[in-house]
């Protein structure tokens, strides 16, 4: 019998620990290996952490009872990269197996395809002497003198590619792979603005070290510019470069611009969308150092990448960089993290950075680098506030911005409406006795789909038909309330009949390609006004568009979200940048019922640094984060009674493991949205000044938990983003 070794593996489920199996000791296993193994009937990448010898014979025999290593998916995987892992297990509270499924491959690499195929010295000296009257193989040597590209072999004749087998067989002929180039063509810029030269100056001076930079650029500013130019000099000293961005799908023109200006850089591409097989093809793409550049969405901060240089983090202020299921890791910090380890530079881009970022770089630890003005010299947007309801308010749509849709198709220019449906959908209700329609499942309205003539729960699924009274008390008609993208839309189509009217929102844009096509749709003005939600506000650039309106923001003003008047000026800022881009001037209608809030005079003005100051000292003064660190125990269960067993447990735990003096652990509540789907969910809140009193209490509360048998489906959420 072949010698065995024992190795412990970690798998990506909730177990806590590595589960053991066997392997042949000619396969030479060792730790930071990643392979394939079966829980139960299933298969798993896992990262071995342990390889055992087995000494004594109880060993030996104990190893017979293992299962088998089924393959070994990657050689070990860079210690930096497993640091990594551990770090996000540890600060995010997860299994250290669930974490390191970020940064396994799913599959060994693909063996590498040629790209063409050359004559060998050997095969050259072989096959000068074939004779005249082999015409289809001289033909065939003719071409591989030159290199023989894919699409030529596929002409070959059936003979023709029988004998290049057996050229390649007999080494006459060797194949050609695909080749990363070592010399990069700087891209071609316009001519920088002082403020671009003066920031990509500061950049350029901070190559190869661990400084991170906060480049806050009104919209229009030319950040982009900025940090490609970063992007280029890094790439051409020879490192790797990783630029995350918020969603894939809304930015194909940021993608293509930076394609365009790097044109001989091999750039892999990583977002969740991607299929098993183009992840794993991309995943080896960067480990072996092909990929030099690496965009992608919030995973793609675990690439493995070998030789990291930069990594740029655009719109870094976006919701989308924490993940809202485990792990759920915030990109932007992961990145910081690595990025220290490396000794290498972080650019973090935005015009509305987030507080936390802002807060480090008023504390001088990130470097702040600014573009105040528009790089395209346009004027910023002009601004307004018009009232939201009342006489001059029809479907939501206020007389002022209707007003301004009629000059803009009167001109051939675009508009943009945005209605801020975050956290908000319309439901219907008898205007008699205010009766609304309620999830059956959940405690929330359901939601009112005037196109199918559905309602339909947000958070569970749960479907009706709209009833044709009010069940309540008959009266026979009821009301659509608060503004959806649909309404607006039939609203805008009542008052202009023969404008080109498209919706963006996720019901309007399932299919994969529905958004770029409409995207294309509008750069070529195919389209007249488009109303949607806030995937609209994206970086965006259309040159025909001059008018921005904005229906229903209110609800931000009254969200008991701590961060909603950070979002609503950031989502605002982003969508007015939309407007008057270019040559024609932009303007901006924001429909208000509380034109004198502070946020909406913040927007009014424009400054970010006044905004972000006053609301950082409100966030100061009350103890939230960025000030302090937050974390969320969500339980959820449908036994009522077992999720309070949790939760007093949790409470008592938690409030034990930390000291009065490192934080302070909230009562347990009813969630915003305290039952869903039939579940009773609660939540539990802990605010502390300092990270490691707070990991170390999170730490104790976990294994807690994991030693009680619970029937609550529970997570620990460090930095939440959602309170849902
Ligand atoms: P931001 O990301 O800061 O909102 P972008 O990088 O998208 O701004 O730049 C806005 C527009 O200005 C783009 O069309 C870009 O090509 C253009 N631009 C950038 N820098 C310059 C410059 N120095 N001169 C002229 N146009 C520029
Ligand atoms: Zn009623
Ligand atoms: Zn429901």
């Amino acid at each position: 019998m072949s010698a065995l070794t024992k190795v412990g593996v970690e798998v990506p489920l909730a177990i806590g620990r590595p589960l053991d199996y066997r392997a042949p000791a000619s396969w030479k296993l060792a730790e930071a290996m990643a392979v394939e193994v079966t829980v139960g009937t299933r298969a798993y990448v896992g990262l071995v952490t342990q390889v055992g010898k087995l000494e004594s014979a109880e060993d030996v025999l104990h190893a017979q009872k293992l299962k088998d290593v089924r393959r070994i998916v990657s050689q070990a995987l860079p210690p930096a990269l497993v640091a990594l892992a551990q770090f996000v297990a540890s600060y995010y509270q997860v299994p250290l197996g669930v974490a390191a499924a970020l940064i396994t491959p799913n599959d060994a690499a693909p063996a590498a395809t040629p790209i063409a195929w050359q004559l060998t010295p050997l095969g050259d000296k072989a096959t000068a002497l074939l004779t005249a009257r082999q015409t289809k193989a001289r033909e065939l040597r003719a071409l591989l003198k030159d290199a023989l590209r894919v699409e030529q072999k596929s002409a070959l004749s059936p003979n023709q590619r029988r004998t290049l087998g057996e050229w390649i067989e007999k080494t006459w002929v060797e194949p050609i792979f695909e080749q990363s180039q070592d010399t990069l063509v700087f891209p071609q810029f316009p001519k920088f603005t002082q403020e671009q030269t003066n920031a990509i100056a500061a950049l350029r001076e901070t190559q190869n070290r661990f400084v991170v930079s906060l480049l806050l650029g009104v919209t229009g500013s030319g950040k982009t510019e900025v940090y490609l130019d970063a992007i280029a000099a890094t790439i051409s000293a020879g490192k790797q470069v990783l630029l995350l961005v918020p969603e894939i799908n809304l930015t194909p023109q940021l993608i293509d611009r930076i394609t365009a200006a790097l044109p001989n850089v091999v750039t892999a591409v990583l977002h969740s969308k991607l299929t098993p097989t183009e992840r794993n093809r991309a995943w080896h793409d960067v480990h072996q150092g092909r990929a030099r550049l690496i965009v992608g969405t919030r995973l793609a901060v675990f690439a493995p990448a070998m030789q990291l240089g930069l990594i740029v983090i655009d719109e870094e202020h976006d919701g989308s960089y924490k993940q809202n299921e485990s792990p759920r890791y915030h990109a932007r910090d992961v990145a910081i993290v690595r990025a220290k380890a490396l000794g290498i530079a972080v650019i973090l881009a935005s015009a509305t950075p987030s507080l936390e970022s802002w807060r480090q770089a008023r504390a001088g630890r990130y470097r702040l680098l600014r573009l105040n003005e528009r790089a395209t010299n346009a004027p910023p947007p002009r601004m307004r506030l018009v009232p939201g309801r009342g006489r001059h308010v029809k479907l939501g749509l206020s007389d002022q911005l209707a007003d301004g849709i009629r000059e803009r198709l009167a001109r051939g220019e675009q508009s943009l409406v945005l209605v801020n449906r975050r956290g908000f959908a319309p439901s219907l209700y008898c205007p008699h006795c205010a009766w609304s329609a309620p999830c059956k499942r959940c405690d929330a309205k359901l939601t009112l789909h005037q196109s199918i003539r559905s309602l339909r729960c947000h958070h569970c699924g749960f479907q009706s038909s709209v009833p044709s009274k009010c069940p309540a008390c008959g009266h026979p008609e009821l009301i659509g309330s608060g503004v959806g993208t649909q309404k607006l839309e039939q609203a805008l189509i009542e008052q202009f009949p023969d404008a080109r009217i498209a919706r963006a929102d996720t019901d309007a844009l399932s299919g994969k390609y529905a958004w770029q096509q409409l995207y294309e749709k509008i750069l070529a003005r195919e389209i007249d006004i488009v109303v949607g939600t806030q995937m609209l506000a994206k970086g965006h650039d259309f040159p025909a568009l001059t008018l921005v309106g904005v229906v229903d923001s209110d609800r931000a003003i009254f969200s008991t979200d701590f961060r909603a008047q950070e979002d609503l000026f950031a989502l605002l800022t982003q969508v007015a940048g939309r407007a008057g881009r270019h040559a024609l001037p932009g303007e901006v209608v924001i429909q208000t019922e509380f034109p004198n809030h502070p946020t909406y005079q913040a927007i009014l003005r424009g400054n970010y640094g006044e905004f972000a100051d006053a609301t950082l000292a409100s966030r100061d003064e009350f103890g939230l984060p960025p000030l302090t660190r937050m974390a969320l125990v969500r339980g959820e269960a449908k036994d009522a009674q077992a999720v309070a067993d949790f939760f007093a447990h949790a409470h008592a735990t938690l409030r034990s493991a930390l000291a009065k003096d490192d934080g302070e652990v909230f009562a347990p509540q009813p969630a915003p949205l305290a039952r869903r789907a039939d579940f009773t969910r609660w939540t539990m809140q802990v605010i502390a000044p300092k990270v490691a009193p707070l990991a170390s209490a999170l730490a104790t509360l976990r294994e807690s938990i994991e030693a009680t048998k619970t029937k609550v489906r529970w997570t620990i959420d460090v930095d939440p983003y959602d309170f849902g």
